[in-house]
């Protein structure tokens, strides 16, 4: 920030950085002109960056205490070194080298400011009671809230004014999520509802440097570059990948947040170990059953193409897949395609462009180097058939847009992956309903599993009076 003076100890409050971290900040914000390096390190707290416990060895950074994450490195002075391979990925940590850190501020204390909301649209009724239950609850600090609401409920807006109550207590924020593309999509819905206060994304692939604001938004791997820093720690789609089975990102989650913050977490489809905190009453819980139009959530249809495998490999257009196809490409609208493996989708990717050259078609999928442009086009208009991987199963959402999985048996299609994916259709109360088709080679587990949770929200919503009443169906 040119022309700005930075304060130092305001890039290094809740922050703990290797040796590299704090020299590349250090130079990057040209701090030089009021400290030296030298000074520098000696003013920030440090800690060896492994530790023995008993005989265990720790990463102070990550966490980790799993054997087979420490690899040995030549001796330093007869002792023995290592270093941590589970958080390489954020530059070496050993047992030699420090990590550094400096306390985060108390928070300011009770007194209230003015609100610093600027989003400026109305809360359905619903949308206001999970906000005010998260409310009441926010001194609770012991026991994390989660909101559970449907896909389309609307829950990006139940947050804002639960950031608000934080920044008007003097607070910070931060709003994490496991998957960049849920932050891509977070980053200019919260930059625009709190207009005045720059918001910090922070991923693996960005190349902005981190600043200290009220506002921060990253992935939960980012947050192992924090502690104690945040009032109110958000977790957006908390249940997925890596996030769900990562020990070390959960110690980042609770690192980060301060010993009296918050803990926040939103999904569409909380799984296992959601479900049994809830039951032993670790996370308070608030169920958002109904979209914010009123509308139900898209029920499948469940076909059977048989094996579409073979179907796409051997091009044949007589097959049951085939004939799926051209149905579901004449729907007006944006139509996403899933399927669950890479090679058979950039086959069936070229036979679709081949046969229909005029078509806007696209393939998306996590390794795509231009994952991000596309999805821009499809916004667009540019495209409007995309066959993906479940990378675009969360956050990612199109108006009138219309949903086909293929090999809806497959393993990968979990039922969570299923809900996600269905979720997609219907958002937009232009637009609320939409065909939503599992094809199948034999029913799963999850796909029953899957079509009874929709069905049963359905239920719920309509038992509350939630859903929009229709002269027909
Ligand atoms: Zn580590």
């Amino acid at each position: 920030m040119k022309g700005v003076f930075v304060v130092w100890r305001h890039l290094f409050k809740g922050r703990i950085l290797t040796y590299h971290e704090v020299e590349l900040c250090w130079y990057e914000n040209h701090l030089i002109k009021e400290i030296s390096l030298t000074e520098l390190f000696s003013s920030l707290k440090k800690v060896k960056g492994i530790l023995m416990k008993k005989k265990e060895k720790v990463c102070v950074r990550c966490g980790t205490q799993d054997p087979e994450h420490f690899v040995q490195l030549p001796d330093d002075k007869g002792e023995k070194n290592f270093y941590c391979v589970n958080c390489i990925q954020l530059g070496r940590v050993t047992t030699f080298q420090f990590l550094y850190y400096l306390d985060e501020d108390k928070r300011a204390g009770n007194q209230r400011s003015p609100s610093l909301m600027t989003w400026r649209g109305v809360l359905s009724s619903e949308q206001k009671r999970a906000c005010q239950e998260v409310l009441d609850q926010m001194a609770d600090i012991q026991r994390p809230h989660l909101i559970h609401a449907v896909t389309g409920a609307g829950k990006t807006e139940i947050i804002f004014p639960i950031i608000d109550a934080c920044l008007q207590r003097g607070g910070r924020v931060c709003i994490a999520s496991p998957r960049v593309d849920v932050c891509l999509e977070l980053a200019p819905r919260i930059q625009k509802a709190f207009k005045t206060i720059p918001v910090c994304v922070l991923h693996g692939q960005s190349k902005e440097k981190y600043f200290r604001t009220e506002i921060t938004i990253a992935t939960t791997h980012q947050l192992l570059r924090f502690q104690s820093a945040f009032d109110l720690m958000v977790i957006d789609e908390v249940d997925a990948f890596p996030y769900k089975d990562d020990k070390s990102l959960h110690f980042a989650v609770s690192r980060a947040v301060k010993e009296r913050g918050k803990l926040l977490f939103l999904t569409a489809t909380p799984d296992k170990t959601l479900e049994e905190a809830i039951k032993n009453g670790k996370i308070i819980r608030t169920t958002l059953p109904a979209r914010f139009h009123g509308y139900p959530l898209p029920e499948p249809t469940l076909y059977w193409i048989g094996n579409w495998r073979k179907a796409i490999i051997e091009r044949n257009i007589k097959s049951r897949l085939w004939q799926l196809i051209k149905m579901f490409k004449r729907l007006p609208g944006i139509k996403l395609i899933f399927l669950p493996d890479i090679s058979l989708l950039k086959k069936l990717f070229l036979w679709m462009d081949h046969r229909y050259p005029n078509d806007k078609i696209a393939s998306v999928y996590s390794t795509d180097p231009e994952r991000h442009y596309k999805i821009s086009q499809v916004r667009k208009g540019s495209i409007d058939i995309i066959i993906s991987t479940t990378i675009l199963e969360r956050g990612v959402t199109f108006e009138n847009c219309h949903v086909l999985i293929i090999g809806a048996e497959d393993n990968y299609f979990k039922k969570s992956v299923l809900i996600q994916m269905s979720g997609r259709v219907g958002r937009s109360k232009n637009f609320p309903c939409g065909k939503l088709i599992y094809a199948h080679y034999g029913i799963s587990i999850s796909m029953r599993q899957a079509n009874k949770e929709i069905r049963n929200l359905n239920k719920m919503a309509d038992r509350m009076g939630l859903l929009r009443r229709f002269s027909n169906g």
